[in-house]
């Protein structure tokens, strides 16, 4: 049996994908080959399977979940802090500061990586060629009524 595309989405399990793919910031098809080149820039291919990677981006896709987990983790101490101390503003600065911009900078990739994988996992990318060509069809259809006039 050929070797295809599709079939190699399907051969890893989930918790594999999320893991090797979102978590280690690999290849979204194989799991093998890193994902980055630099700090968050996608590579062009894959070095392992030749996976087109230039098509893949998760725009800011990563931002909203990065907002809630910071938010989530720093909120609850940071409260708790001002509420028992009421400290002056300069120690929540000096004290939140640091994890926020670690915490951010930490999970990015991953985030990234993760969003990038269930886009390949889940082929975000053929239903958008789908829904263009739904849209090509529609298009066209329109076209064909109007040429064809009131009368048809
Ligand atoms: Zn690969």
């Amino acid at each position: 049996m050929p070797y295809t595309v599709k079939d190699q989405r399907e051969q890893r399990p989930l918790w594999a994908v999320i893991w090797q793919s979102g978590i280690m910031c690999r290849c979204p098809r194989c799991g093998k080959g890193p994902l980055y080149q630099g700090i968050v820039k996608v590579r062009s291919s894959c070095d392992h399977c030749g996976l087109d990677l230039s098509q893949e981006d998760a725009g800011d896709g990563p931002a909203p979940f990065l907002t809630m987990l910071v938010g989530v983790l720093i909120l609850p101490p940071a409260l708790w802090y001002e509420f028992t101390f009421e400290p002056p503003i300069w120690h929540h600065a000096f004290l939140w500061l640091p994890p926020i911009v670690l915490l951010t900078i930490g999970a990015l990739r991953p985030l990234k990586a993760l969003l990038i994988a269930m886009q390949y996992r889940f082929k975000a990318g053929e239903a958008e060629e789908t829904f263009a060509e739904h849209l090509d069809d529609d298009e066209q259809d329109g076209a064909a009524s109007r040429d064809a006039g009131p009368d048809a």
